[in-house]
């Protein structure tokens, strides 16, 4: 299988913008395990400006663009530097892939990755991609790596996403505010009253919530791209995902 995992900022660092090594640990070892038996792997991974700011010791996240970006550039080098290390415990070669929106709408930029991403699995390595933060602005930027999966996904033909997040999946209503929400297991189409359930916003270092992830459902739906919505606090659920059992929310392919 052809498989696209996003991972979302607050899994892969604790609250103090520093790295979560555990968890990053483990991500990088089932991710591996998986490789090795015969799934080519893309990861698109956030965090970068997360561990820009850690790294920079920056008491919060910015909103400036110059200091967004220039603890993004410091940030992915971290982030990479991570991925290389984990990865090559398990003898894995990893490469990394910055886009912008650009690099998809433009066909042959879109020609030039495709090849670019059919090479690298080709030689067994593990693609990983990003925005390129430090040179997109608004016009340009695909805006948040929840659509970034999804728009990877559909343009190389992957047979499934899986978006890794802080909480299971989606439920009918924000759990951080309902303590009664119910988790949706099976969505076969993007309603507007699914549209309603994920209407807030995500945590502070995230930035998507789920009304991200429901735009990224739609885009991978579309394209035939079945995703998953899981929770990434144990990456050993990619697993239970990879067995055919029933984790968090699934979003069935259109076609
Ligand atoms: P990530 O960094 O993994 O992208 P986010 O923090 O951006 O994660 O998004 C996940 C958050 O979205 C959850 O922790 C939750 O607080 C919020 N949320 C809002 N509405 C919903 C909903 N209907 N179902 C699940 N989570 C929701």
């Amino acid at each position: 299988m052809r498989i696209v995992v996003k991972v979302g900022t607050s899994t892969l660092t604790h609250n103090t913008g520093r790295i979560n090594i555990r968890r990053v640990e483990s991500l990088c070892r089932v991710l591996s395990d998986l490789k090795n038996a015969g799934n080519e792997v893309i990861l698109v991974s956030s965090g970068a400006i997360g561990m820009g700011v850690g790294k920079l010791m920056l008491s919060k996240k910015p909103d400036d663009i110059p200091t967004k970006q220039a603890a993004a550039a410091v940030g992915q080098c971290e982030l990479m530097y991570v991925y290389d290390e984990e990865f090559s415990k398990y003898n894995h070669n990893v490469a990394q892939i910055l886009i912008t929106g650009n690099d998809v709408e433009n066909p042959q930029n879109l020609l030039n990755f495709q090849n670019t991403v059919n090479r690298l699995l080709e030689f067994g390595v593990l693609p990983v991609i990003n925005e390129n933060d430090t040179v997109s602005t608004d016009e340009i930027a695909i805006g948040d790596n929840d659509a970034l999966g999804a728009i990877v996904a559909s343009h190389i033909g992957a047979d499934r996403l899986i978006i890794l997040s802080d909480i299971d999946g989606l439920y009918n209503k924000d759990p951080s505010v309902y303590p009664d929400a119910v988790l949706i297991e099976e969505v076969s189409e993007i309603t507007p009253e699914i549209t309603l359930m994920g209407g807030g916003k995500g945590s502070s270092l995230g930035t998507g919530g789920m009304r991200t992830k429901l735009h990224a459902a739609q885009i991978a739906m579309d394209a035939g791209v079945e995703m998953i919505i899981a929770n990434g606090r144990n990456p050993e659920i990619l697993y239970d995902i990879s067995d055919g059992k029933k984790v968090g929310t699934r979003f069935a392919a259109a076609r």
